[in-house]
């Protein structure tokens, strides 16, 4: 079934990169002037030109050209979640019924996209069609290839209007990495850094996903359409065993593993971790870490991938948040850090008391972010599917909180008292020069309920959505801790006494944000309340949350650090609110469709079977009580599926009927999301009594254990 078989010895080092532009092809492919002009662009000290461009386009040609591609495309990320290309041949008519091929500086720098069927949220006037796309030249370019051996150059790429205001997600995030560098850059000044150039955020994100044989999948048109299970009464085994997480992997799975790793290292992605996750058929991938912005686009082609080869394996990769209702869903675990250019983690604490205090420095400044633009940080998660998942099961709840583990907790406290830490019998602790000791790392504690927590060397996010894009979250994380770290920079600028001056930050940072600090169990049912009382904000779902794009602070934020302007945020708010209301409306018309097409037909067939069996029953002298008490509730049933259905309609149609953007959102969340709800309840209470051969789907224990 894959490309590969099984006898096939892996190499992982040679197919790693096999289709990339990467330092090595342009190191031997570029001449050395070129290459040094290059890589000044792409550290962001040059600016491209077009003579550069030019012949940097005719080395990625021919190297393209030589590896069998016939196209190119200008890869993007609209506000969608997914990504779009349009290709185009590099072919070029030389005059005499020939072709050359043709790839100029121009044609790589720059793209023009027709944008009017992207979304906009109104930046994009209906007359200007017009879009650009320009390259990024820090995410290397890279090949496609699919199934059929058709081979695609990507050059990925930012997406403006033509009036300049960002249309996707890589440019807002571009300018947010520019952000936190310039800060961090200034609080390591002050801490006598004099080597770094540039300070890098680092991504590496776990993906989960589901996978479902793709027979079923076919005959359930919710998975097909809204991505998940519209209906489905539990299995009578669900994931109580726990016998699936790091289970054994099966064969089948584990050859479909092995060819999307293969797809991913030709493409250059860091593909490393890879296990069984906590539900039936659920999976994880997590690649080593890199740059926010190469994490991003590489955490995009691999939810790309991972479809594609799923589905040449007979099966369908399921990204939803919540595909099956009542078992865990799929997260995405933003891994997020500081570096220098030169390595340096910031987040890490270091080995000497120096190094220490500038960790607690970074640190603080994190949980000063963090606590203070909470709102936003979980607006960047707010998904009608990622509403399923945010407080249901596994998931933390809509309360942003921070994990610290007991060491650095105990530090940060009594720095914060002016009192002694006594780690093991050590020393007395307090922030100075020679009477800090080595933090000990504390990665024992690993509290899985926290959505932000720091483990041991770089703080994980763990609200953002299985199938969105990493962009937002990390524009946001980015942009946060620019700001905190600016008001560090400022007052560290100014003071004689470095150490007298981090330590009345932390104390203060403990003090006015220390709130924000949990170490409990965020899934127990004290916690809200508990928060509720620190007067932490506990937001259910995206209409709520989504407001948070619209308040001042929001504005004067991103827009301090030229991460996006008030029209562009705006922008974001009317795309996301309308985006909730779309996915909802075709959960609504799936749902309904399902009921009148499938269950509806299937609860008159099985009454009247009954209603005959009774009779036959009746006839030859047996007993009928058994028949007609299930016909009375299967007719009960069909009769409730029938008023439910009907309400749904109603609901979504009211909702439709909405002008405003804001109010109509909140019909879909208060009306039509309870009314598929309720639905659904009826249609699962009828699934558990008809007899398993009428069923007209696949059912959860079809779907869940039988890979
Ligand atoms: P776990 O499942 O135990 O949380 P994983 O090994 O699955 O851990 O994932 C951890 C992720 O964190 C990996 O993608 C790893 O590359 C990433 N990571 C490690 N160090 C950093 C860092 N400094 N910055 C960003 N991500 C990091
Ligand atoms: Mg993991």
């Amino acid at each position: 079934m894959g490309s590969h078989c099984c006898c096939e010895k892996l190499n992982a080092a040679e197919i790693f990169g096999a289709n990339v532009f990467n330092e090595k092809v342009m190191k031997e492919r570029l001449p050395k002037d070129t290459y040094r002009a290059l890589r000044k662009v792409i550290r962001g000290q040059a600016e491209l030109t077009p003579e550069v461009a030019d012949v940097v386009a005719g080395a990625i040609k021919a190297w393209a050209i030589e590896k069998g591609a016939s196209h190119y495309t200008h890869w993007f990320q609209p506000l969608t979640n997914v990504t779009a290309e349009k290709h185009d041949s590099f072919i070029d008519p030389a005059g005499d019924g020939t072709v050359i091929m043709e790839f100029s500086g121009k044609q790589l720098i720059k793209g023009e996209p027709d944008a009017s069927s992207f979304p906009s949220g109104g930046l994009r006037a209906t007359f200007e069609a017009r879009g650009y796309t320009a390259w990024d030249c820090t995410s290397p370019v890279f090949l496609k290839t699919d199934a059929a051996g058709d081979v695609t150059l990507c050059i990925p790429t930012a997406f403006c209007s033509y009036t300049g205001h960002a249309l996707d997600k890589k440019t807002p995030l571009l300018r947010s990495m520019n952000a936190v560098s310039k800060q961090a850059l200034r609080v390591l000044k002050t801490f006598g850094n004099k080597t770094a150039r540039s300070v890098l955020s680092t991504v590496g994100p776990e993906q989960e996903y589901f996978l479902v044989d793709k027979e079923y999948y076919l005959k359930r048109l919710d998975l097909i359409l809204a991505g998940r299970t519209l209906f489905g009464a539990p299995s009578p085994k669900g994931q109580e065993l726990e016998d699936q997480y790091f289970g054994a992997i099966k064969d089948r799975v584990s050859a479909f593993m092995k060819d999307l790793d293969i797809e991913l290292w030709k493409m250059g992605v860091l593909a490393k971790t890879k296990h069984n996750e906590v539900a039936p058929s659920q999976f994880e991938i997590a690649p080593v870490f890199s740059t926010t912005n190469i994490a991003a686009d590489h955490n995009q082609i691999l939810m790309e991938t991972i479809q594609k080869i799923a589905l040449r394996h007979g099966m369908v990769c399921l990204l939803h948040e919540k595909p099956y209702a009542g078992i865990n869903g799929n997260g995405k675990h933003n891994n997020w850090s500081l570096s220098t250019d030169d390595g340096q983690n910031l987040l890490d604490p270091g080995v000497t008391p120096e190094q220490n205090e500038q960790f607690l420095a970074f640190c603080c400044a994190v949980i000063k972010a963090v606590d203070t633009h909470a709102d936003l940080l979980r607006a960047t998660c707010a998904t009608s599917g990622n509403d399923h998942r945010l407080g249901a099961n596994e998931a933390p709840p809509g309360i942003i909180s921070i994990f610290l583990g007991e060491t650095l907790n105990e530090v940060l406290a009594s720095i914060a008292s002016g009192g002694k830490y006594k780690s093991g019998g050590s020393a007395l602790l307090k922030l100075g020069v020679d009477t800090l000791p080595a933090l000990p790392k504390d990665n024992s504690d690993r509290n899985r309920t926290s959505p932000f927590a720091f483990t041991g060397n770089k703080f994980e996010f763990r609200m953002v959505g299985s199938s969105a894009s990493i962009s937002g979250p990390n524009v946001t994380l980015n942009t946060i801790v620019a700001e905190a770290l600016d008001e560090l920079a400022t007052r560290l600028e100014k003071t004689k006494n470095l150490n007298a001056e981090v330590t009345a930050y932390v104390k203060e940072v403990i003090e006015k944000h220390g709130r924000v600090i949990f170490d409990g169990n965020g899934y127990t049912e004290d916690w809200p309340k508990e928060a509720e009382k620190r007067g932490l904000p506990n937001v259910k779902n995206t209409v709520d949350a989504l407001k948070a794009y619209l308040t001042p602070k929001a504005q004067k934020l991103y827009d301090k650090y030229n991460v996006l302007s008030k029209e562009e945020l705006h922008s974001r708010y009317e795309i996301y609110i309308e985006q909730y209301c779309k996915h909802i409306n075709i959960e609504a018309l799936c749902a309904v469709k399902m009921s009148r097409t499938l269950y509806i037909p299937t609860a008159l067939k099985s009454a009247a079977k009954l209603a005959k069996e009774t009779t036959a029953l009746k006839a030859a002298g047996a007993a009928t009580a058994v028949a007609e008490e299930l016909l009375a509730k299967v007719s009960r049933l069909l009769e409730a599926i029938n008023k439910k259905t009907a309400a749904l309609e109603a609901a979504n149609a009211k909702a439709n009927a909405a002008e405003d953007a804001t109010d109509k959102a909140i019909l879909f969340r208060d009306e039509v999301f309870t009314a598929i709800a309720a639905l659904r309840e009826e249609v699962d209470a009828l699934e558990v009594i008809v007899p398993a051969y009428v069923w007209p789907v696949p059912t959860y224990a079809d779907m869940l254990f039988k890979l």
